[in-house]
């Protein structure tokens, strides 16, 4: 079971592997982008960090409308607003929730990654953040559904969004900035994919 402090350190944690790894998303979509996303996520990362010394919380819903909020405000460029809604919408399942267990959290990554695909319209195959995050949603219903608690559910989760995203690399991007480049951007890992997992992997190291 997670809690409101559980929550703030998953975005604690993910803003630090972000900052970390800024150069390397950066690096990413260099290639097929524009060379913005690591400075992007590590701006929109670090304002949300920043969140819980600024605001008493009172719920882990609040928390999580409040960091989609400011993702939205802050990341810029496509992945903000999908990042932003994101969390926008994992907060909903979870409004009456002080902690958190393995079928709650699936009902709202469930929601979270159904917002991405509304916002963006990204299919499997496209090439972006969801061909992480879709199969890390599938693992860990698969997981939660066959009794795994929430940890253990996030683990087979982090796991598969790494899978989804190295199998991005041959793809042709079809959504957002990479697709101009049609075939020339295969050979290439999506940043999206990329910043996805990281967001899963500080999960499955916070939400215990
Ligand atoms: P921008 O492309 O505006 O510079 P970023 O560089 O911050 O924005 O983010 C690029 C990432 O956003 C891509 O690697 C991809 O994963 C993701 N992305 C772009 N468009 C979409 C979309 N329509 N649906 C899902 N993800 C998308
Ligand atoms: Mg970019």
């Amino acid at each position: 079971m997670a809690d409101l402090t559980a929550f703030q350190s998953w975005i604690t944690t993910c803003a630090t592997a972000i900052a970390d790894r800024a150069d390397d998303l950066t690096e990413l979509d260099r290639a097929i982008g524009d060379a913005d996303h690591g400075s992007n996520m590590k701006r929109g990362m670090s304002a949300c960090a920043q969140l819980a010394e600024q605001e008493d919380f009172s719920s882990i819903d609040a928390y999580l409308k409040k960091v989609g909020m400011t993702l939205v405000s802050t990341v810029g460029g496509a992945s903000g607003p999908l990042y932003g809604t994101f969390f926008l919408r994992l907060a909903g399942p979870l409004a009456a929730s002080e902690q958190v267990g393995a079928h709650e959290f699936g009902q709202a990554l469930r929601a979270g990654v159904e917002g991405i695909v509304a916002r963006g319209k990204a299919e499997l195959g496209d090439k972006t953040m969801y061909d992480a995050l879709s199969p890390a949603l599938d693992a860990f219903e698969e997981a939660a559904g066959a009794g795994s608690d929430l940890a253990d559910a996030l683990q087979a989760a982090a796991r598969a969004a790494a899978e989804g995203r190295d199998a991005t690399e041959p793809m042709v991007a079809r959504k957002g900035r990479a697709s101009y480049l049609g075939e020339r951007s295969v050979g290439h890992q999506d940043p999206g994919a990329t910043s996805a997992t990281l967001l899963v992997e500080a999960a499955a190291q916070t939400l215990t």
